[in-house]
């Protein structure tokens, strides 16, 4: 329960994360906004650890709001030891929520016999600075905070396909999409229109073929031998092999007994 809860937070902070231009929370504490952050939590509520007393060196989140990701609120950030950080953090090796490793500090912090409350609530806005890597997406293409649903034509989409032709990370981030996206994003994402034209195209586009398109283009017919060595063990032919037989991808149902009938007339 309580690791089904501390897993949803998470997906909140990766969104609201997003939805400021970062792509991950690794990549954001790497950014000159958090470092900038991290030292004004220190500089404010001195770099002792809010529980025990001892060095800080990290600061712990008790929410993920976006004012909180961006400085505006300082008052959600605690410096911490590292060994507070992570014994607060987890229960029994499992990841709890921001609020109950908050909860496990204050108890802490109450038990040497001080005050859990801080004086102060800063929630100054942070001049915004962005002279860190933030995502942007590739030249010519939009960033979206939010998914345009109903909004894109396939051709637009087919902009933030990767080269192997795949839809990445950086693609559902410059889409405004969560990783992984919703089921079914690509066709919400489509104008209603184009998910209607696309099933008629792709029928018209490849109709399959018939043992009409069966025949070699310099009009000669393979022999017996020739079908039967093409085969290869387990008693069927490879796309390439049927290719050199004349016979088209996938292969019409009744091209093996097409080909044999041209074959016994070509030996009596
Ligand atoms: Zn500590």
């Amino acid at each position: 329960m309580i690791r089904k809860k501390a897993v949803a937070c998470y997906a909140v902070r990766d969104a609201n994360l997003r939805s400021i231009g970062y792509l991950t929370y690794g990549y954001y504490c790497r950014c000159d906004l958090w470092i900038g952050i991290r030292a004004r939590v220190f500089e404010l509520y001195g770099k002792e650890c809010f529980a025990c007393g001892a060095p800080a060196e990290q600061v712990h989140h008790s929410d993920y709001s976006i004012q909180v990701l961006r400085g505006e609120d300082l008052s959600k950030l605690y410096p911490v030891c590292g060994d507070c950080h992570l014994w607060c953090e987890f229960d029994n090796g499992f990841k709890v929520s921001p609020r109950r490793a908050t909860d496990k500090l204050k108890k802490r912090r109450a038990s040497r016999g001080l005050s859990v409350e801080r004086e102060g609530t800063p929630t100054q806005a942070e001049p915004k600075k962005r002279n860190c890597r933030v995502f942007k997406p590739p030249p010519g293409l939009r960033a979206y905070q939010e998914p345009p649903w109903g909004q894109l034509t396939r051709a637009e989409l087919d902009l933030y396909r990767t080269k192997k032709g795949s839809w990445g990370r950086p693609a559902f981030a410059a889409l405004g999409l969560p990783n992984p996206p919703p089921k079914g994003w690509l066709r919400r994402l489509l104008r209603p229109e184009e998910n209607l034209a696309q099933p008629q195209k792709q029928r018209t586009a490849e109709p399959l073929p018939t043992l009409a398109d069966v025949g070699r283009e310099d009009g000669t017919w393979p022999t017996v031998e020739e079908i039967n060595a093409l085969e290869h063990g387990n008693g069927g032919w490879s796309r390439s092999a049927l290719a050199s037989l004349g016979v088209p991808w996938p292969p019409p149902k009744g091209w093996k007994r097409l080909l044999e009938s041209k074959a016994s007339r070509l030996t009596p």
